[in-house]
């Protein structure tokens, strides 16, 4: 016991961990055993590295902020960007703090950070795993090179609602393909050691219920069951802890009345508890004060005794723990046992990622001269490519035939170089994507003439992370040009969507159709020219049934990233044969919106034509473009599903194998889906559910003999029990390309 005083004492003089001290655990509890309250509280509070912005904690001044990093009473900083400013940061608290504990510095890196990738929910559409780890290797690695060394990423809310404008930072609506992406996700940030000096601490983000605000307003109430929470929304969560994300973020929502910040049953007994994961939790910007205005804590220090008591660990910018935990242990409110758990929970993290060996570890300058940012480039188009869908080609208009001499290309996104960037755009610079106009421009050959005209702006104003978008509704003046450039041309690229800023925090719409004159500008050019491919750059579904009807080619791009048209071109002129799977459904109107394939059965499904089935009667229950699917420049055939056998018993297992022909002309690859339905079970239960996937490559006329191994533990589900468990009876396989069109076929479950 005198050996370890002595090491600690030794310790808390030059801030070297003795070696004796070897695993994580007790190098934790050493620190902690040497802090006071008020250094624990420190470690607790996150500050905004913007000093000028408005906000709560920001209320307090920058030199205040300083003398409190000096005094050891920060435990993170957001937003603070390059190598300079973070290691300014780390300077103050490592030369002048009494227990040297690094600071962590967070920030926003959703797709990228200099070098960026499709959108989340686009990214998903390329159903690539490997690719979404690799993209987040990269942005890992820029973004250590800036001094950045956690990142609130990966979203991983399942979302329903293309109303809501933050469906595009996520992985769309199934919770299997979402989980999927969040250990990729994570793998890609973390690497395997969270040590190693290119990874950086990951976020599993926003727990939970984010995505299913009511009518898709961001921030709004949700109301959900437990049944609901546990087989929807939960699920990526758990993959993430099982995967070893650093951290979660709680969200800014209530779920079933208690805000998700306050909530202890989702942060202490499900996260905490059943799961038993030891890393900690950062709330949402302010979430915690903001407890307020959910009408749930009376003050500040109501709102931080509530959070710290359900298990949220860090206040972003909220000021709450900072101005109040020290009061509430010393009334006795709140036992120090509570901060001291939160606190060890920091630690930890901060040990794994090896900050306390080096706090200056992430702001090597010279790391950034060694990125191949041309490589990452390369990288990024080929993901985008990958993240395509294409959505119809009738009289294969697409790709574009060497018989094409004239191309007009129309549209306010045709050569706008800043929306493919996102909303979420870290350290991009603006205007920095390669547009549709360059793509095509860079692509086509020296014997086809292109010309280009915007016919109509989409935004107008500024453009702010902060503002909602100003839409251009009456300025038709570039209308003629570009329907003099149509009628000339052999084929008319329509490039439409949604301006970054349509999409995002703070951006939900209840027109999710084509913004401004688009719509009109579409069917103005349509009168003259019908030969037209539209391409689309949006970030959530959008609502799309006249160009559905009436034009042949349509490509949904998403907002690509960095290389967004150089993919596009890829994909258009057949360099690339596109192999996207829509990750949500488009609606044939907002008004189906919640639209999702994995429905629980309804007691009147009956036909299409029975006027009381539940659907609308106007436009059906069905989506325009379903989940999991995408077309190719070939065409796929699917045989007869076959199981190895009709029962499974006990930890069975059973082989699902269906053949797959490429029926066209073109090598092309497929997205093959297996869909299982439980048929009764002791709650309702979905239609069908994703529950694998596997991506073959086609020569012309070759075939190949998938198979999807189903087992036991693909069949259980949050039971009526509250438990995780299959159950005995009949269920239903489906395979195919799509959520829709599937082969069919049958088993029973014996226990
Ligand atoms: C968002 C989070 C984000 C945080 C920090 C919040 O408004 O909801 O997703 O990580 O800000 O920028």
């Amino acid at each position: 016991v005198l050996l370890l005083f002595v090491q600690l004492a030794g310790f808390a003089q030059d801030s070297k961990i003795p070696s004796s001290v070897k695993n994580v655990e007790s190098k934790v509890d050493s620190i902690l055993f040497m802090m006071t309250l008020e250094e624990k509280i420190g470690q607790l509070v996150q500050y905004n590295g913007s000093w000028d912005l408005t906000g709560p904690a920001s209320e307090m001044g920058n030199k205040q902020k300083e003398e409190r990093l000096k005094k050891g009473l920060v435990g993170s900083m957001l937003n603070v960007l390059s190598v300079d400013a973070t290691r300014e940061a780390q300077k103050l608290v490592m030369e002048n703090s009494r227990i040297k504990i690094p600071l962590m510095f967070g920030y926003d890196v959703i797709h990228g950070y200099k070098t960026m990738f499709p959108v989340p929910l686009g990214e998903t559409a390329s159903w690539d795993l490997d690719a979404m780890e690799k993209s987040a290797r990269i942005a890992a690695i820029e973004s250590v090179a800036d001094g950045v060394n956690w990142t609130f990423s990966p979203m991983i809310d399942v979302s329903r609602d293309a109303r809501w404008g933050r469906i595009m930072e996520g992985s769309g609506e199934d919770p299997y393909l979402t989980s999927l992406v969040a250990v990729a996700k994570v793998k890609g940030y973390q690497g395997d050691d969270l040590a190693d000096s290119t990874t950086i601490a990951a976020t599993a983000k926003h727990f939970a219920g984010y995505g299913f605000a009511e009518a898709g307003r961001d921030y709004n109430t949700v109301n959900i069951g437990e049944y609901e929470l546990h087989n929807m929304i939960l699920p990526p969560f758990k993959a993430a802890a099982d995967a070893g994300v650093a951290t979660f973020m709680n969200s800014f929502n209530t779920i079933d009345g208690t805000p998700a910040t306050g909530n202890k049953m989702l942060q202490r007994d499900i996260l905490k508890g059943d799961w038993n994961w030891d890393g900690f939790v950062v709330s949402d910007w302010g979430s915690i004060t903001e407890m307020i205005y959910h009408g749930f804590a009376r003050d500040k220090k109501q709102a931080a005794e509530i959070a710290i008591k359900a298990g949220s660990d860090m206040d972003m910018e909220g000021g709450a723990y900072e101005s109040s935990l020290m009061e509430l242990v010393q009334e006795g409110r709140i036992d120090e046992s509570l901060i001291n758990e939160a606190v060890k929970r920091i630690l930890r993290v901060k040990f794994k990622m090896g900050l306390f060996e080096d706090p200056y570890r992430y702001t090597d300058s010279d790391l950034a001269k060694e990125i191949s940012y041309k490589e990452h480039r390369e990288v990024a188009r080929d993901i985008a490519r990958k993240s395509i869908v294409l959505l119809k080609n009738e009289n294969n208009v697409l790709p574009i035939k060497t018989s094409v001499k004239n191309i007009a290309i129309i549209g306010p996104l045709a050569n706008d170089k800043d929306s493919p960037i996102g909303n979420w755009r870290a350290q991009a610079e603006p205007n920095s994507a390669v547009s549709v106009v360059e793509g095509i421009k860079a692509a086509a050959g020296k014997n086809v003439n292109i010309t280009y005209a915007e016919g109509a702006k989409l935004g107008m104003g500024e453009r702010s992370f902060l503002m909602p978008l100003e839409i251009n509704k009456t300025d038709r003046s570039g209308f003629a040009e570009a329907i003099e450039k149509a009628k000339k041309a052999d084929l008319v690229i329509m490039v439409l969507g949604e301006d970054a800023f349509q999409a995002g925090e703070g951006r939900s719409q209840a027109k999710i159709g084509l913004a401004g004159l688009q719509q009109e500008l579409l069917q103005e050019i349509y009168k003259v020219n019908k030969n037209i491919a539209l391409v689309l750059i949006n970030g959530r579904p959008m609502e799309i049934s006249w160009a559905a009807e009436n034009i042949p080619a349509i490509v949904e791009a998403w907002q690509l990233g960095s290389e967004s048209g150089n993919a596009i071109a890829d994909v258009l002129f057949g360099k690339y044969n596109p192999s996207g799977k829509l990750p949500v459904s488009f609606p044939k109107a907002v008004g189906q919106e919640p639209l999702y394939y994995n429905q629980q059965s309804t007691g009147r499904p009956y036909s299409e034509q029975h006027v009381t089935f539940s659907s609308y009667t106007d436009v059906g229950k069905e989506a325009l473009y379903p989940f999991g699917y995408g077309l190719s420049y070939t065409t796929f055939e699917y045989g007869v599903l076959q199981l190895s056998s009709e029962e499974m018993g006990e930890n069975g297992q059973i082989t699902a194998s269906i053949s797959v022909t490429n029926s066209g002309k073109r090598a092309g690859k497929e997205v093959v889906q297996l869909y299982l339905q439980d048929i009764v079970a002791s709650k309702a239960r979905p239609v069908k559910e994703l529950k694998g996937f596997k991506m073959i490559e086609l020569a012309p006329g070759e075939s190949k003999i998938v198979e999807f191994s189903i087992n036991e533990k693909m069949l259980e589900f949050y039971s009526a029990n509250k438990k995780w468990q299959s159950e005995a009876g009949d269920f239903n396989v489906f395979i195919g390309g799509n959520s829709k069109y599937l082969k069919k076929a049958g088993f029973t479950l014996n226990q």
